[in-house]
C-alpha cells in the first residue's frame, strides 16, 4: 500500500531531508586520500545527532553505522571501516539517511578523492544526469515505469549499465515503503504517479555488466565483474505544485 503524503507530512520531510542532504556536505567535506571510512561516518552521525535527528541507517536491519560507504567496484551497502582508507583516485559512495520527528530523508552521493579517471567522472556524470531525467517523468498521470525507462535509456546510451538487482522505493516514516521504484522499466506500465508520492529515486550505474554480488560480510555489494560502480539518491516529493526535491541542499552536488 503506497502511503501518500498531505502538505504537512511533506513540510516534516523536508527538514529530514535538510539535514539528510547536510550530512552529506559534512561527509564531503571530509573525503581525502588518508582518511578512513570510519571517520566518514562517525562525522556523519555526529551532524545528524547534533541536528536533533537519529541516524536512521544505525541498527537498521542490524546494520552497524550511519552510511554505507562503498568504494570504487563496491556498488552499495559497505561498511565503515578503522582499515578501509580512501586513496587518491577511488571514487567512494555515501548513503545515508536521517529521522526527524519521525520522518525520513535517504540520499547518497559519489564523490572523487583528489584525481580521478575520465572514465570515472563520466560516470558519476552520467549517472547523476540519469537521476534527473527520471525526475522529469515525475509528473502526475504517468507511470512508475516511465522513470526507469528514462534513467537506464541515458545510461545505456552513454555505454554503461544500470543494477537490476536493487532499487528506489517509497519512503515516509519508514525508510523503504511502498512502491519499489526500479531504474528501468517499459514506458507507459507500473503504477500511476499522483501527488503526495514521496519516493526515494536513486540509480546504481556500472561501467562493465550490470551483474552484482554480495560480499560474505552479508551487506557489502560489489560489481561481477570489478568494474566501477556509481550510485545518486534523493529522496523527492511529487505535490500539486510540482516536484521537490527533499535532500538537496546545494545545486549540482
Ligand atoms: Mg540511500
Ligand atoms: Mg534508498
Amino acid at each position: 500500500m503506497i502511503h501518500l503524503k498531505n502538505s504537512a507530512q511533506i513540510t516534516a520531510m523536508k527538514d529530514a531531508g535538510r539535514i539528510t542532504g547536510e550530512a552529506l556536505l559534512v561527509a564531503r567535506d571530509a573525503v581525502r586520500p588518508g582518511v578512513s571510512t570510519y571517520e566518514i561516518d562517525l562525522a556523519i552521525r555526529r551532524y545528524i545527532e547534533k541536528c536533533g535527528a537519529t541516524p536512521t541507517f544505525l541498527g537498521y536491519g542490524g546494520f552497524p553505522a550511519s552510511a554505507c560507504i562503498s568504494i570504487n567496484d563496491e556498488v552499495i551497502h559497505g561498511i565503515p571501516s578503522k582499515s578501509r582508507i580512501l586513496r587518491e583516485g577511488d571514487i567512494v559512495k555515501i548513503d545515508t539517511g536521517a529521522t526527524y520527528h519521525g520522518y525520513v530523508g535517504d540520499s547518497a552521493r559519489t564523490i572523487p578523492v583528489g584525481h580521478v579517471s575520465e572514465e570515472a567522472k563520466r560516470l558519476m556524470q552520467v549517472t547523476r544526469d540519469s537521476f534527473w531525467a527520471g525526475v522529469e517523468m515525475l509528473r502526475p498521470g504517468n507511470r512508475l515505469g516511465d522513470i526507469g525507462h528514462a534513467i537506464d535509456s541515458l545510461v545505456v546510451a552513454n555505454g554503461f549499465s544500470t543494477v537490476r538487482r536493487y532499487v528506489g522505493h517509497g519512503i515516509g516514516t519508514d525508510m523503504h515503503e511502498s512502491p519499489d521504484v526500479p531504474n528501468f522499466g517499459t514506458p507507459g506500465r507500473g503504477i500511476r504517479l499522483c501527488a503526495g508520492m514521496t519516493l526515494a529515486i536513486e540509480p546504481m550505474v556500472n561501467v562493465g555488466s550490470f551483474e552484482v554480488r554480495e560480499l560474505p560480510d552479508g551487506w557489502t555489494v560489489k560489481t561481477q565483474d570489478g568494474s566501477l560502480s556509481a550510485h545518486y539518491e534523493n529522496t523527492v516529493a511529487l505535490t500539486s505544485d510540482g516536484v521537490l526535491i527533499l535532500t538537496e541542499v546545494e545545486k549540482g552536488f
